[in-house]
């Protein structure tokens, strides 16, 4: 009898894992972009929450009890990282959780800018497809490092995913190598497009520095529109996360005109312009050449 009941135990536990189905695994991403590659990537082998929605502003985003909760669930936090969530650190804290935290930008080199005098980094990575392509590496790691036996799964989506934005890739630079070179200068409101202008050859200006917590001086007005007289720069844009009247002003004080509006901090909703990434990188690029193309 000791000898079946002992046979039962032993059974039992030869059973494999995969005999009962995996729930999926909680994780969180701080903003829509990085929701986007964990769909991806992850598939439904994760249950995604999203800190910052789709049309947020991660940079005077306020967490509320609520996504406490959500961090408090997860076993893995995808961050950008390079202060774009100031508030992070503190939601980690106050939620408690175990959660292992991942910044997807790991390994891109940050672009420097001098904000109110001194040197801070550029959060805004994944504007240049490369920089992208970082984030999902670190991502399918990521996933692959918390739950193995997803491992091919996670191996096999990235890969294919990974050849779409080397496609991307491609299909930005031909689209703005047909930009003149004298007509390559645009205007945002914060200077969010930085990787995209070093990367793909723009320069872009900006009245507001790389955070948008902050109102621009009389001064800095009054230099960007002395920079776009100057420098005859054809198109000022708007952002999606920005009040549209400051560069609407410019644009009538300066005679440059409105490009249409930009996803600068993150995507649209499912069933807006630029519901993945990927459309959101076709929709700026339409916006771009569409205003700057002679
Ligand atoms: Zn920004």
């Amino acid at each position: 009898m000791r000898v079946i009941a002992a046979l039962a135990v032993l059974l039992f536990s030869l059973l494999p894992a995969t005999a009962q189905p995996a729930a999926p695994m909680p994780v969180v991403a701080s903003f829509s972009v990085i929701a986007d590659f964990l769909k991806v990537i992850g598939g439904d082998r994760v249950q995604i929450e999203t800190l910052v929605p789709p049309g947020g502003d991660a940079h005077v985003f306020a967490p509320s009890p609520q996504d406490a909760r959500k961090l408090g669930a997860a076993r893995l936090v995808f961050v950008n990282g390079l202060k774009f969530e100031g508030w992070i650190d503190r939601l980690v804290k106050s939620s408690g959780t175990k959660a292992t935290i991942i910044t997807v930008t790991k390994g891109i080199k940050p672009l420097m800018e001098t904000e109110r005098g001194s040197p801070e980094s550029d959060p805004h990575a994944w504007h240049a497809v490369p920089n992208a392509k970082i984030y999902v590496t670190n991502i399918r790691d990521g996933l692959i490092a918390a739950n193995p036996d997803g491992r091919e799964a996670y191996a096999a989506a990235a890969k294919s995913y990974l050849e779409k934005l080397d496609a991307l890739d491609a299909e930005v630079r031909q689209a703005l190598a047909a930009i003149p070179q004298e007509r390559r200068r645009i205007i945002t409101t914060h200077d969010a497009l930085g990787y995209l202008a070093a990367t793909y050859g723009l320069t872009v200006m900006a009245p507001l520095g790389i955070s948008t917590d902050s109102e621009p001086s009389a001064q800095d007005v009054a230099k960007i529109i002395r920079q776009i007289r100057q420098d005859k720069v054809p198109a000022v844009f708007l952002e999606n996360v920005s009040d549209p009247r400051l560069i609407q002003r410019i644009a009538a004080e300066s005679g440059a005109k409105v490009g249409g509006t930009l996803y600068s901090d993150g995507l649209s909703p499912a069933d807006g312009p630029a519901g993945t990434y990927i459309d959101m990188v076709r929709h700026n690029i339409r916006e771009l050449t569409a205003a700057l193309a002679r």
